[in-house]
């Protein structure tokens, strides 16, 4: 194991600088965290996928999958793999906590000198992972799949991820990769890092990135799903993306002082116009409600974006864990022989 480089006060360079250094050139363990909800039809060709392309990253490994509240057979399917293969475990979680918790509830469990994460459903190959290998050898502290192309996505998704990802980027005050989803391997020490955050509700990608620690591309193909459908509604994807910005960034808070100069310049205007410029009390009229309009739909809007944040907060000064762990069943502990871990959930 490398050394850890978290403390409270935020990633410690020289620990990373050391931790670069002891880097494993052959063995070392490799986690693979999973994230899974109702993917039954998947998971075991994930598995057999997996098994297939890790050794030739040259290291010992370890699969976590993490079942997030399945309502379908995945449960039983993920039992079958980790009594047959030592190498796999899995982490049931009380209910479905979402894809963020599912993932932090991973890298919390994950051992390894390097931790990837993929989703369960095969649209990132497992055979990329050991070019990620390759590239942390080579010195990347967060080795990122960059999509070079996306099969199997309706362009409105396709441009509305693109635009988003832009937006995002130009909103949060670190280097955030756009183009890229949740596969990535990440050092042991950057794993650390974010681990130790004391938030609760996290969205990782800019968490990882707020760690500052070294990122690379590697550059991939994603697949269409072979199985199973997406578990993002655009109702889902929406929630995710206010999650993402408020999560990350006070720019929302900070706009209403813009909304405040542009409703002043309208109303400074349209006094102006009304006193110089002849207009029947039609015209006037309408003016007024159009400026009051805009003043009530500017506050509105504020006093929402303000409610967001606080309702964040005050899901924070709750202090409740994001994800509660049921069960955990190790691969060499034969089907069904797993251990309870009622409070499992380390405060993400
Ligand atoms: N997932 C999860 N919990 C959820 C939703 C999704 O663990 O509440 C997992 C899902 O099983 C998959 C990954 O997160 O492994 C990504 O989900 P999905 O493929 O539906 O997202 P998409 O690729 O469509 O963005
Ligand atoms: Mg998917």
């Amino acid at each position: 194991m490398t050394n850890a480089a978290s403390s409270e006060s935020g990633p410690d360079i020289l620990s990373h600088r050391q931790a670069r250094q002891s880097r494993p050139g052959s063995r070392g363990l490799l986690s693979i965290v999973i994230p899974c909800h109702n993917e039954e039809e998947v998971i075991e060709s994930t598995h057999r996928r997996l098994v297939a392309a890790l050794p030739s990253t040259g290291m010992d490994f370890e699969i976590l999958y993490i079942d997030d509240g399945s309502r379908d057979r995945t449960l039983d399917r993920l039992e079958a793999i980790a009594a047959g293969d030592p190498r796999a475990t899995v982490i049931e979680l009380s209910r479905n906590f979402g894809q963020q918790s599912a993932m932090s509830a991973g890298l919390a469990r994950a051992r390894g000198d390097a931790v990837v994460i993929i989703d369960a459903d095969l649209q990132d190959p497992p055979e990329v992972i050991p070019e990620m290998v390759e590239c942390w050898r080579c010195g990347a502290d967060v080795a990122y799949g960059r999509r070079r192309s996306r099969d199997g996505e309706t362009w409105f998704k396709l441009v509305t991820a693109s635009c988003f990802h832009r937006f995002f980027a130009s909103l949060v005050p670190y280097p955030i990769p756009v183009d890229t989803g949740d596969f990535k391997l990440l050092d042991r020490a950057v794993v650390d890092a974010v681990c130790g955050l004391p938030e609760k509700r996290r969205y990782l990608r800019s968490l990882v990135a707020w760690t500052g620690f070294r990122q690379e591309p590697v550059w991939y193909d994603r697949h269409a799903r072979p199985a199973g459908e997406t578990k993002y509604s655009t109702r889902k994807l929406i929630r995710l993306a206010i999650d993402a910005v408020m999560l990350s960034s006070d720019t929302p808070l900070r706009a209403a002082w813009w909304a405040a100069g542009v409703l002043a310049t309208v109303g400074v205007g349209c006094t102006l116009s009304a006193c110089l410029m002849p207009t029947s009390d039609g015209t006037l009229v309408a003016g007024i409600a159009a400026v009051v309009t805009l003043a009530g739909a500017i506050q509105t809007s504020a006093v929402a974006i303000v409610g967001e944040y606080v309702v964040r907060t005050y899901r924070e000064v709750q202090g409740r864990p994001s994800w509660v762990v049921k069960r955990t069943i190790e691969g060499d502990s034969a089907a069904g022989a797993g251990h309870a871990d009622h409070h499992g959930s380390r405060a993400a």
